[in-house]
This record gives structure tokens, sequence and C-alpha cells, in this order.
């Protein structure tokens, strides 16, 4: 890949300034962090940038970016974080818990211990949302400007600023009802993230710890833009949402980097390189139903099932990326035996079905796609945005009824409120899914909705739109030290 512009001449020879990133765990986190590292690379006259990375990692997937990564950019620096003696996924304090969520629980073990020597000489620090209320303390106490970067939605992060006053007010959060964010809009108690209707729950402590510190940080970054969403930016920047949050600098939606080495992206121009991506070139234009639901949870296997007959019945071509367990290690499931030999016989050359990881970006900016349906995890969102790909929101867990509801509000997602999603008995039946597919399909509203929506992206993050200055503003702030 090309790198970007090297730091080189710098305001009165002053060194690039220094900065420290530091992502959780997942890919729904490590991808936006090297986006963030590569926009920063980027801009004007350069940074200097180390990431942290945690090992070992959760995921292969993980494991594999990050190799990817360093061997595409020399210039990144590597610092390396043994979580070895904090792993809290052996203690029993959290049966059934999530794999990514202890190991958040990991990290924030570590961080008080480990983080100190990482940020020698470095200009200004970078910590991941979910470690903001451990890592804020560790780089005061060094004097280093401590920045949050929220990896998903601004009204996501408004709702979470929020949300530790709402508990406040609401006797501690046993009963969580629709909450309506100051300056943004209600969020319904049925979209709030399933684990916060429990107070004890290990992910709802790290999110109110994380959420009350926020007002301690030196500023917040978010992978968001104004024209997407207006109000929560708005509210964010102004002392709507919460009194003392400190200045918000909305980035996004940044720009995906291609981390193949350049011989398989040739290979690819030509479509005879991944065979996913080989069929896609097959197709006719805006033509292909594109399905996933990310990297982090898998579908119970009847719903699996419906999805299929949805599938087949809706008629349309699809690219389907099934999960089959939470971590890509264990997924060890065939997919004859998920969806029956016979359903891959009928659905063969107008359905390609895979288990295997895909460079989701570039299927999405492949002109054969014509809708996603997705889970609306905010990378998916903000992808499908930069491409003016239109959403079949079926959000499953977490912030992504959030997320679905924002994509809704610029009409470029068809989303069934009704729709189950995690915890929820409600299976989602093929008839259902093949109406909805058809209909999204056939709506030019959803297109040209899609396609305003990608103009905007494309004029935040250009030079001298909101997105490129608000992160020419943060750069300028981590050289002067504030
Ligand atoms: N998140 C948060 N505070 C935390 C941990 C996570 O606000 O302490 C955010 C996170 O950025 C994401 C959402 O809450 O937008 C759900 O978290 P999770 O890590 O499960 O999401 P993922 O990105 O892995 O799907
Ligand atoms: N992704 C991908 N290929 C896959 C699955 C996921 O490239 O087969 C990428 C996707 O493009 C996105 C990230 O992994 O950048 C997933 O983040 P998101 O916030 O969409 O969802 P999560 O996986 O955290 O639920």
């Amino acid at each position: 890949p090309a790198l970007p512009p090297t730091s080189g001449q710098h305001p009165r020879g002053e060194a690039p300034p220094h900065i420290v990133l530091l992502p959780s765990a997942g890919m729904g986190h490590l991808v936006p962090f090297t986006r963030l590292a590569m926009a920063l690379l980027s801009m004007g006259h350069g940074c200097d940038i180390s990431i942290i990375t945690a090992l070992p990692t959760v995921s292969s997937a993980e494991s594999r970016h990050l190799a990817a990564l360093f061997a595409s950019f020399p210039c990144l620096r590597r610092l390396d974080l043994n979580l070895a003696s904090f792993d809290a996924s052996t203690s029993s304090e959290f049966p059934g818990a999530d794999p990514f969520y202890i190991r958040y629980e990991s990290l924030r073990r570590a961080v008080p211990v480990l983080l100190g020597p990482l940020l020698i000489n470095a200009s200004a620090f970078v910590a991941d949302i979910a470690l903001a209320s451990v890592a804020i303390p560790v780089a005061k106490e060094l004097r280093v400007p401590c920045y949050v970067f929220f990896t998903a939605s601004a009204t996501m992060l408004a709702f979470k600023a929020y949300f530790p006053t709402y508990l406040d007010s609401n006797g501690g959060g046993n009963s969580i009802g629709d909450i309506e964010v100051p300056g943004v809009y209600l969020i319904p108690r049925s979209s709030v993230p399933q684990a916060l209707h429990d107070p004890d729950n290990i992910f709802t402590r790290q999110f109110v710890a994380n959420g009350r510190a926020l007002t301690e940080a030196d500023g917040l970054l978010a992978n968001a833009f104004d024209a997407m969403e207006p109000e929560a930016v708005a509210a964010l920047q102004s002392a709507a949402v919460v009194a003392g949050l400190p200045p918000v600098f909305a980035v996004g939606p940044l720009v995906p980097v291609d981390l193949r080495d350049t011989g398989e992206a040739a290979k690819d121009e030509q479509g005879s390189g991944n065979s996913y991506m080989a069929w896609l070139y097959k197709q006719p234009v805006r033509s292909v139903v594109y399905v996933s639901f990310g990297s982090r949870k898998a579908l119970a296997m009847n719903q699996i099932r419906e999805l299929a007959g949805g599938l087949e019945a809706s008629g349309y071509r699809f690219l389907w990326i099934v999960k089959g367990a939470v971590v890509d290690r264990e997924d060890g499931a065939e997919l004859s035996d998920m969806l029956g030999e016979e359903f891959l016989l009928r659905v063969d050359g107008r359905g390609f079905v895979t288990k295997s990881w895909v460079e989701q970006d570039e299927v999405l900016r492949h002109p054969a796609v014509g809708l996603f349906v997705s889970h609306c995890g905010w990378n998916s969102v903000t992808e499908a945005a930069r491409s003016g790909v239109p959403v079949l929101a079926w959000p499953r867990f977490a912030d992504q009824r959030v997320n679905a509801r924002v994509v809704a509000r610029c009409s470029a997602a068809l989303w069934t409120e009704r729709w189950s999603w995690e915890g929820e008995e409600t299976v989602v039946t093929a008839e259902e899914i093949a109406e909805k597919v058809k209909a999204a399909m056939a709506s030019v509203t959803l297109t040209q909705a899609a396609a305003r929506v990608r103009d905007a992206a494309a004029r935040a993050t250009a030079d001298g739109g909101t997105s490129h200055r608000s992160l020419a503003e943060f750069v300028r702030r981590c050289r002067v030290g504030t």
C-alpha cells in the first residue's frame, strides 16, 4: 500500500508530536484505531505514532491485522503489552461473560501497572473508550495530555456521557426506562444495550466508570461526522449533554486502510485474487445483497436457517458471511452441517456463502453490491456510509440499535424495530426477511439517501471538511502540549 506522506518538514524545525495509541480488544476497536493512526500520519506535517499492542490477542483476526499493519507501515512503532499475568479469563469472577469484555477487564487491571513506562516521551496519549477510567489517571500523573477515542457513534458517546447522570437520578440502575439524552433525542428502553439493564454486569461496571471519567480527559475523539449525527455532535460540543465535557473532535468517518501486500491487491483489481472478489466481479451492478453480522457475535442456529431461507426466497444474489462462534479460533463447524448440502447446491452460483474473513470495505466499495444486511456495528455503518450502500438494519446487541436509528434517521437504512436481538426469544422468519430484502433492494429512496450520506462523508474528511479540520486541531493541540 502507498505510504502516507512522511513527516519531514516541521514548523520551526520542531519534531513531530509523538502520539501513543492504546486500542482495547476486538476488531471493532482495533480497526478504527488503525484508521486513526493512518489519518494522523497523513496530516499536514505528520505525526510520530506508537501503537500499544496487548498480547496475546483474543481473536486470530486481530493478530493477522496487527501483523499486516506493522509489516505494511514500518514507520509505526509497536509497543507490546504482555497480559500474561493479568488474564481475567482464568478467574471464576465472570462466569459466562463475553470473552472480549473479559479482555477489557484484563487490560483494565494491567494498565495502572504497565502503561506508565510506555508513555515516556509521549506528546499525547489516546486511550480506547473501554480503558478510559484506568488510563486517564496514569497519563495525568505523568502530565501527558490524555485523549479518549470513542470508536462508536457520536449518539452513543452522548448516551454514554449522560448515562451516569441518568443512573444517579434513577436510584442506581435496577430499572432502566426510555432515556432522553439532553440535546440529542430519546433512546427507547428497547434500544439500551442489553447488559446495561443489569448494574452488576461486567460491561455495565466498565461502561459507567468510563462514562464518569470522560470529564477528566483533555479531549474526546469520535469516528463520527456532523452531517450524519447533527444533534449528537452539536450537543457534545456544547454543554448540553453533561457539564464539564472536554473538547469533542468528530473526525470520522475515518478512511479504511488497505493492508494487503501490493501483489495481492493488484490481483484483486482483475478480480482473480480472493474467490469472493472474483465472484463479485462477475455480478451485475447493484445486484448483490451483502450479509454480515460483524466480527463479534454468532446468530443462533435456528435464526441462521431462517436467514438462509429468507435470502433464497428473496430471489436476489447474495454474499453471506456466516459466523458460527463468538471467537473465530473456536469456529470449527462446516457450512454444509450448518446450512445443509441441499441449500448450498440450490443457491450455487447465485449465492456465495463463506465462513472466512472478507475484506469488508473492499466488498462494500464494489459496484455489484446493492444492499448491506448489517448488524450495524459502528465500523460497518461508517464503511457503508463511505461507500453509499443502503442498509437493511438488523441490530443484534450492545450499541447496535442506537446505530441503526442513526442510519434510519438519515433515510439510508430500512430498520424493523421489532426484529429481535440477543436475549429476545422471537425468531425472525424467512418470509419476513425475504420481504424486507425485496423492499430494500427495490427502494430508490434508500439508494438516493445512501448516496447523499456518501457525498457528505467525503466532504467531511476532505481538506477543509468538518472532520479534517477537527483532526488538524487535535494534532495542533498535541504539538503544543495541551
Ligand atoms: N463501549 C463503551 N464503553 C466501554 C466499552 C465499550 O462505550 O466501557 C462502547 C464500544 O465502543 C461500543 C459499545 O460500547 O460502541 C459496545 O461495546 P463492544 O465493545 O461490545 O462493541 P463492539 O465494538 O465490540 O461491537
Ligand atoms: N470485518 C471484515 N471482515 C469480516 C468481518 C468484519 O473486514 O469478515 C470488519 C468490518 O469491516 C469492520 C470490523 O471488522 O471494520 C467490525 O467492526 P463493526 O464495528 O462493524 O462490528 P463488530 O465486529 O465490532 O461487531
